[in-house]
């Protein structure tokens, strides 16, 4: 099969042929027909974060449909449309499997990270954590949808947003045009901060209420001047913003940390306790939160703003990534 490989950290991938996955007990065969490019992936592919496997097969937002069963598998068959998350597996039996929070099992498996992903034109999945794709949704449209849109669905679950309440939303990439549309279904006001004023355009073309650009404007003050936010999700890749964000805080609101800038933060602790912050993380989600987001986009609630590539085009794509100038998710689709 034809896949791009990353062979070293730092160069860009070799698109090339290599020998097809082979389902084992337990795992399916998916011939893939879409995989969004994730900024993740970037920092993989860079070398940023020590890779357990080389050469590897990026790749963590995998749709695709079913060509091979392996031993023991009851909940697909060849023909199905199936789909594979930033979780590969886990153990299924400790303290955080057991109660939701699978993704900081110890025994954690990543795709495209420990095992090879979807950058591909097959890809193997485990049975248990592949969700099927619904038939509303085509394959370009339920990628990203598998780590973009799950990621801020759960940072936003967890962070308690409610009806009325103010959201903002830290950078305006992948996860951030999802995180838009999942604050508009909650019920929540949505303000996006970003540093590209075309991405504020868009932000509120996706339903935004307030846009802001963090390199023209005091973006904590206008925040504080409509009130505070109740929540921040920090999406941006930048450790400043996460102080940014702190500040836009009203009492007792919940600041989110998901985007994964190199570096520390530093907050002021009496001014946290004093105001009642709270001060969360969030990576990825369960497979519940996955067929919720899901079932979201089936419903025409939340809608995926992508552009195609072609595998060949990958190293390109890279490159706008890396510059910040794509706007939605790029999608690799296979024909
Ligand atoms: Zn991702
Ligand atoms: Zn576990």
């Amino acid at each position: 099969m034809k896949a791009a490989v990353l062979r070293k950290p730092g160069a860009p991938l070799v698109v090339e042929d290599v020998e097809d996955p082979r389902p084992a007990a337990g795992e399916i065969l998916l011939e893939v027909k879409a995989c969004g490019v994730c900024h993740t992936d970037l920092h993989l592919a860079a070398g940023e974060w020590s890779l357990p496997k080389l050469p590897l097969i990026l790749g963590h937002e995998v749709v695709g449909v079913v060509r091979g069963v392996g031993p023991g598998v009851s909940n697909f068959k060849e023909g199905d449309r199936a789909g594979i998350p930033w979780i590969y597996s886990t153990c299924g039996t400790c303290e955080f499997c057991t109660s939701d929070r699978e993704p900081l099992c110890p025994a954690i498996v990543v795709t495209g990270f420990m095992v090879d992903g979807g950058y591909a034109e097959y890809a193997k999945a485990s049975a248990e954590f592949a969700v099927p794709v619904p038939p509303e949704l085509t394959f370009v449209d339920a990628a990203p949808l598998y780590c973009a849109a799950l990621t801020p669905y759960r940072a936003l679950k967890i962070s308690g947003a409610r009806l009325g309440d103010t959201v903002a939303v830290w950078g305006l990439g992948g996860l951030g045009h999802y995180a838009v549309q999942i604050t508009k279904v909650i019920g929540a006001r949505v303000v996006v901060v970003d540093i590209d004023s075309s991405k504020l355009e868009f932000a509120r073309r996706l339903g935004a209420d307030f846009a802001f650009d963090a390199s023209r404007e005091k973006v904590d003050e206008a925040i504080r001047s409509l009130g505070g936010a109740h929540v921040v999700l920090n999406l941006a890749p930048a450790p400043q913003a996460v102080e940014q964000g702190f500040k836009a805080l009203r009492r007792g609101g919940t600041l989110v940390l998901v985007g994964l800038p190199q570096g520390n933060f530093s907050l002021p602790i009496l001014g946290s306790v004093a105001k009642g912050i709270r001060i969360l993380t969030s990576a990825v989600g369960t497979r519940q939160d996955l067929r919720e987001v899901l079932a979201l986009a089936s419903a025409g609630k939340i809608k995926t703003v992508a552009e195609t590539c072609r595998l060949e085009e990958i190293n390109s794509v890279f490159e706008r990534m890396r510059q910040g100038k794509i706007s939605g998710r790029v999608v690799i689709e296979f024909t």
